[in-house]
């Protein structure tokens, strides 16, 4: 408990500095990105010097983005809605990513599951943010299990890789902010997850294992 009143405070300062930095930013930017892409028409021989621009300006508005989600206030919409198209969505968005790894996604779903109030994007990008981790913790490749089940009043659903799981030492440290071991992570994944998690009354368990794989629960109340 004490741990999630920790990181339930660290949320709302980086949530505060959000909300004033990230509008900022993403004005000039938008700007920005606009004339690299006019100028890119007229390159002369240095396509490449402008493809990375528009990278790694893609790789700022990501951030931006990801940040905008802490913003306050934000416009969240509830809508009582259906799970299990919202699961097969984002499977389908991931299957690309997936094939190319050499991943396999195993849906494991009782064909009717509960409906949950819920801000429906918001959701998807936890999904897809779990289902992506879930990928890149594998890369030779395995299977990416996603499981739903109806407990009590409420409802799992639990992605299950077979990478190369967390060291314990850093399962405190999931969900700070631009915490990654990754080389072109951006530490904001789990962050926002957790958030908007949060948010909707629900909950995130994590259970991993070294070597064998690692498994995250998104609990919903139904
Ligand atoms: P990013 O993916 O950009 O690194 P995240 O917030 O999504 O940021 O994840 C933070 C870190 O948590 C990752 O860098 C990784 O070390 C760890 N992690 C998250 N999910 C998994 C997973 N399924 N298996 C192994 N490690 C994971
Ligand atoms: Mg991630």
């Amino acid at each position: 408990a004490e741990e999630m009143v920790r990181k339930s405070e660290l949320l709302s300062v980086v949530g505060q500095m959000a909300a004033g930095v990230a509008h900022e930013i993403r004005n000039p930017l938008t700007s920005l990105k606009g004339f690299v892409q006019l100028l890119q028409s007229d390159a002369n021989g240095n396509e490449e010097y402008f493809r990375i621009m528009l990278s790694e300006l893609n790789r700022i508005e990501f951030i931006i983005s990801e940040f905008l989600v802490l913003a306050k206030p934000q416009v969240v919409f509830y809508q009582r809605r259906e799970i299990r198209p919202l699961l097969d969505d984002i499977i389908m968005l991931a299957r690309t990513q997936a094939i190319m790894h050499n991943i396999e996604i195993v849906t494991l779903c009782p064909p009717q599951l509960p409906a949950v109030m819920c801000d429906e994007n918001q959701l998807k990008q936890v999904f897809l943010n779990l289902m992506k981790n879930a990928i890149e913790s594998m890369p030779d490749g395995g299977v990416v299990t996603v499981a739903a089940r109806q407990e009590g009043g409420r409802l799992h659903i639990c992605f299950t890789d077979q990478g190369c799981g967390i060291p314990e030492e850093l399962l405190d440290r999931l969900g700070e902010p631009f915490f990654t071991t990754k080389k072109a992570g951006t530490g904001l994944g789990l962050m926002v997850s957790y958030k908007i998690v949060a948010q909707h009354g629900g909950d995130i368990k994590v259970n991993s294992r070294i070597g064998e794989g690692t498994s995250f629960e998104v609990q919903l109340p139904t």
